[in-house]
């Protein structure tokens, strides 16, 4: 992850320049008869969609932002505010909790959406997946380490539906090493979806819920159950 301006060949796709003819760069002859050259402007354009790229959400961050987000009631308003908020700030943790389809993800996912608008770059971990294979790989340790390392670096890591499928002792142990890798460097941030609420998570593994529950201090929210007349 980085802010390089040197393309792979697919940087150049999905954005069409005629002022470079989707080179990436401009170049001119100077009155000396000099060669000259510069970055051109669509490359801003071809770094943001590279962020989309390799978060793994293109299709979410589609379907998922902030505009489209229901708050009928005071308590969605709030956690618009202070999503909106999070997203605008530097620092600090995410976690909001509750059922299935009380808009939880819409949520992170457009959290995520601002923050790659804001140059930032996102690591989308679908916890059940990614812990499963994850969980499989613990005897092949380079393997292991080179997946771990994306999770613990990512500038920002928004985790999906934590904890879903279980929390076995595994599982526990694979959520501290990476959150308390990134409890220990402030300039991550990791964004929570989560059914289980923090009183659970606390009580099921103290160290875990606790640094969670530091770092997340102000948002740590509760999406409360979607009214079925508002759906749609
Ligand atoms: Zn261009």
């Amino acid at each position: 992850m980085t802010d390089s301006l040197v393309l792979d060949a697919y940087d150049l796709g999905g954005v069409d320049c005629p002022e470079c003819g989707n080179s990436g760069m401009v170049t001119w002859v100077g009155e000396e008869g000099m060669l000259y050259s510069r970055t051109c402007r669509c490359m801003k354009k071809r770094i943001a969609l590279r962020r989309i790229r390799r978060s793994g959400m293109s299709d979410l961050l589609r379907r998922y932002r902030f505009q489209s987000y229901r708050a009928d009631t005071p308590e969605q308003e709030k956690i618009l505010r202070l999503a909106r908020r999070f997203a605008a700030e530097d620092e600090g943790w995410f976690y909001i909790f509750g059922q299935s389809g009380s808009g939880k993800s819409h949520i992170c996912t457009a959290i995520c959406g601002a923050l790659i608008g804001r140059d930032r770059d996102v690591y989308y971990m679908p916890w059940r997946d990614e812990s499963t294979t994850l969980k499989a790989l613990v005897t092949d340790a380079a393997a292991y380490m080179k997946r771990m390392k994306l999770l613990k670096h990512a500038e920002i890591l928004y985790i999906d539906d934590f904890l879903k499928g279980g929390d076995t002792d595994a599982d526990i142990r694979l959520a501290y090493e990476i959150l308390n890798y990134r409890y220990n460097d402030k300039a991550l941030r990791t964004i929570v979806s989560s059914e289980m609420t923090p009183e659970t998570l606390l009580r099921r593994d103290e160290a875990l819920g606790g640094r969670i529950y530091e770092r997340a201090r102000g948002y740590i929210l509760k999406a409360p159950p979607v009214n079925q007349r508002f759906e749609r």
